[in-house]
């Protein structure tokens, strides 16, 4: 490896050159305590700025092992650490100046939950530390202007290492609460299953958000005060202990009058699949991590989704249990997501009637009666959620304002008013039968069947080739070349840099894997241990991005899925 000095050295005889002349840096050096490694130099002060990787040693970074020795506190400190760099290096980007980009110096931001990020890493067997950053090389016009970089490289940025990467020169105790809330979050989620619970909401937790454009809490909301009855208590590793409400597996329905909360709080569970960050509000709402928030999606691509369950004898003879469509219905989507979401592994539905197809969930009786069943494709919901719970262990959480039809299937009614909860389950359920009169048993149940998820996708070509792009467009959707995958609908996605990293997987994924062989579940089961054991690297090849987030593999399950173009092998 090159020493810094020659790096320096390089940089004086490049001055005044033209800017192309940069590209003969590229290369790692060593500097006191770090390896910095230009892993590719931007074209012009105006293009994309260069890109930088610095690696720590475990021993000169020294962070204790107990700080990184579980997945979920490594996760955690990275992401710590990620934020005070960033935070110290926003106070020193642009202090080198020039034309365009020049002096840039920048890392991702990161946002309100805790995600394993490209942007820093912790290597668990040795405590070594990556950085991967951008730098905008300095020059005015397209003249190289060495003496900025040279600021930039041997000043501004080692100070940064030095204060934010070495444990010695780290706020030590905050570092260690940051590992502690990851423990007593991970605890709590272990503590779910064990106490057939599907989510916990802690009393005193702030659900809404500042703005709808915000994700920072509410100043001045009513915290949270779970219902006597609901009410489950936590031991935390820490010493402390933690009360709140306990969602039990089963049925539960969310009502009361609009404007009342009722979203606020689904949304806080949607979330809830992360952790957070101290101060968030939400750092001790937790849900199952494979929940999945599901809602009609008119327009997406369904390809060969089994929904006989819900919907079967369309008129015109398509076959429901492979069922091929450009362009879903409300209903024909919202059913495809259902399946799908099982066939991804989650045992917790989330579902708002807001954001539902109202032919998917329900079908009143005066509707029936006109309408009789065997005029009817659609099994709505109501008549499958039971029986999904009790033969299939699927859980559902309910948003629901205006149809009462639900309470008898329920286990559990929740309803806020004015931002509080309360268990009004006993009363909703007598209200109904005395309202139902001699006609209010519970129907019985039907045997339904899950589809074998026997589904083998067939990769195309237009996916990857030796160039592939990969372009996020906001949070809505990732192009891989000329593919568009719309993804608006997956609402727990919530980096865009999780975007580009289902971009590359699933650039990786038609590649490598979608041979025919592998079903879609046994192909993301592979990508994603990949991904655990060798982290982005496993997806991206030698160089990795400084700006991919990790999703969850419900959410690698939702981009395949909303890939166009793509055939099953049969
Ligand atoms: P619903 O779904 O019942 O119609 P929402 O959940 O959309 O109601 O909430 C309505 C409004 O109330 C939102 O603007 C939200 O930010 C606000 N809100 C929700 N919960 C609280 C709370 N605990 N304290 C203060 N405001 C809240
Ligand atoms: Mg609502």
């Amino acid at each position: 490896m090159k020493t810094s000095d020659e790096l320096m050295t390089l940089l004086r005889r490049i001055d005044h050159k033209g800017y192309p002349a940069y590209k003969d840096t590229k290369g790692a050096y060593q500097f006191a305590g770090y390896v910095l490694d230009i892993e590719h130099v931007q074209g012009d002060p105006f293009a994309s700025p260069s890109k930088i990787r610095l690696l720590v040693a475990g021993k000169d970074a020294g962070l204790p092992k107990d700080l990184y020795d579980k997945k979920h506190k490594r996760i955690a400190v990275q992401d710590y650490l990620l934020r005070q760099f960033g935070k110290r290096l926003s106070k020193v980007s642009f202090t080198a100046h020039g034309s365009g980009k020049s002096g840039l110096m920048s890392v991702t931001r990161c946002g309100q939950e805790v995600l394993e990020r490209s942007g820093c890493e912790i290597k668990e067997t040795d405590g070594s530390v990556i950085i991967r950053m951008e730098i905008g090389f300095p020059a005015n016009g397209r003249t190289i202007n060495a003496g900025e970089l040279i600021k930039i490289l041997f000043s501004l940025l080692p100070d940064v290492v030095k204060n934010e990467l070495m444990f010695r020169n780290m706020d030590q105790k905050n570092i260690r609460k940051v590992a502690e809330l990851a423990e007593n979050q991970q605890y709590i989620r272990a503590e779910l299953k064990k106490r057939n619970l599907a989510a916990f909401v802690a009393d005193g937790a702030i659900l809404p958000r500042e703005t709808g454009v915000s994700q920072k809490p509410m100043k001045n909301a009513v915290p949270f005060q779970s219902p006597d009855s609901m009410k489950v208590v936590f031991e935390l590793p820490n010493g402390e202990t933690l009360s709140g409400m306990g969602i039990q597996r089963g049925i539960t329905l969310i009502v009361g009058g609009g404007y009342h909360g009722k979203s606020t709080l689904l949304e806080a569970l949607e979330r809830g699949v992360y952790n957070h960050i101290a101060g968030d509000g939400r750092e001790y709402v937790i849900t199952e991590s494979g929940a999945m928030k599901l809602r009609a999606e008119d327009g997406r691509c369904i390809t060969g989704t089994d929904i006989s369950m819900f919907i079967r004898n369309l008129p015109n003879k398509v076959n429901t249990e492979c069922f091929y469509t450009e362009d879903a219905s409300g209903s024909t989507s919202q059913a495809a997501n259902v399946i799908e979401a099982v066939e991804a592994g989650s045992d917790v539905l989330l579902i708002d009637e807001d954001t539902s197809a109202t032919n998917f969930m329900i079908r009143d009786e005066l509707m029936q009666l006109v309408v009789t069943k065997d005029r009817e494709p659609i099994t709505p919901y109501i008549d499958r959620i039971r029986e999904l719970y009790h033969q299939c262990g699927i859980s559902t959480i309910l948003v629901v304002g205006s149809s009462g039809a639900y309470f008898k299937k329920a286990d559990t009614i929740v309803q806020m008013d004015e931002y509080r909860a309360f268990d009004i389950t006993d009363a909703a359920k007598e209200q109904a039968r005395a309202y139902e009169g001699a006609d209010n048993e519970v129907t019985k149940m039907v045997n339904i069947k899950l589809p074998d998820f026997q589904r083998c996708m067939l990769s195309n070509r237009s996916f990857y080739d030796d160039r592939t792009k990969i372009r996020v467009n906001g949070s809505e959707s990732v192009s891989v070349n000329k593919n568009t995958i719309d993804m608006r609908a997956v609402e727990q996605l919530v980096d865009a840099e999780q975007l580009r990293a289902l971009g590359h997987i699933c650039k990786y994924m038609h590649e490598n894997m979608l041979n025919g062989k592998a079903t879609l579940q046994e192909a993301v089961e592979k990508v994603t241990c990949a991904l655990e054991e060798n982290g982005f690297s496993s997806i991206c090849g030698k160089m990795v991005p400084c700006d991919l987030a990790m999703p969850r593999i419900q959410e690698i399950f939702a981009c395949m899925n909303r890939c166009r173009n793509v055939k099953l092998f049969d």
